[in-house]
């Protein structure tokens, strides 16, 4: 079996701990040791999901974020998870410039960079339980 790494951190969805979970992120998989270009995309792809969860799936409310990091051989996976408002129909809300927050400055992109920067992103979300982010992306091809 090839050597596994895990991580767990929960924390508050405070836009503080944003800069904590990337920092984590990139942190844990140093022992890959990613190049600088993978390094800004990891934190790039993480502070989208947590910022998502920040102010969408409990829109300003303080609740707590889950982060699973997960290392398997080269293959990194970051779960971002929370028990928010949910996603009605994700397929729509990853779609490139869609927001349900216009009017709050948001582009709608935060979807569209965390697939463009990870090798995989998939969402499940239940309306009134909450959302999680699965991503994963291979450190040092
Ligand atoms: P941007 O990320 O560019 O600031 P955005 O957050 O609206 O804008 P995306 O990150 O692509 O864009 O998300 C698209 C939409 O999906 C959001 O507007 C929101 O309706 C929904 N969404 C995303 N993440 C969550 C979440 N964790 N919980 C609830 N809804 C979410
Ligand atoms: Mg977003």
């Amino acid at each position: 079996m090839e050597n596994t790494n895990e991580l767990t951190l929960i924390f508050d969805s405070r836009p503080a701990n944003e800069g904590l979970a990337r920092v984590a992120v990139a942190a844990f998989c140093t022992q890959l040791n990613p190049t600088l270009e993978e390094v800004a995309d990891l934190k790039t792809a993480i502070s989208e999901a947590v910022t998502n969860c920040i102010i969408h799936a409990y829109e300003g409310s303080v609740k707590k974020i889950r982060l699973e990091c997960r290392l398997k051989g080269k293959e990194l996976s970051v779960d971002v998870i929370d028990y928010g408002t949910g996603i009605e129909d994700v397929k729509k809300a990853m779609e490139p410039l869609y927001t349900t927050k216009p009017e709050k400055d948001r582009s709608g992109m935060g979807f569209t960079f965390m697939e463009a920067f990870m090798d995989e992103v998939t969402v499940e979300s239940q309306v009134g339980k909450g959302t999680t982010v699965h991503m994963k992306k291979i450190i040092g091809r």
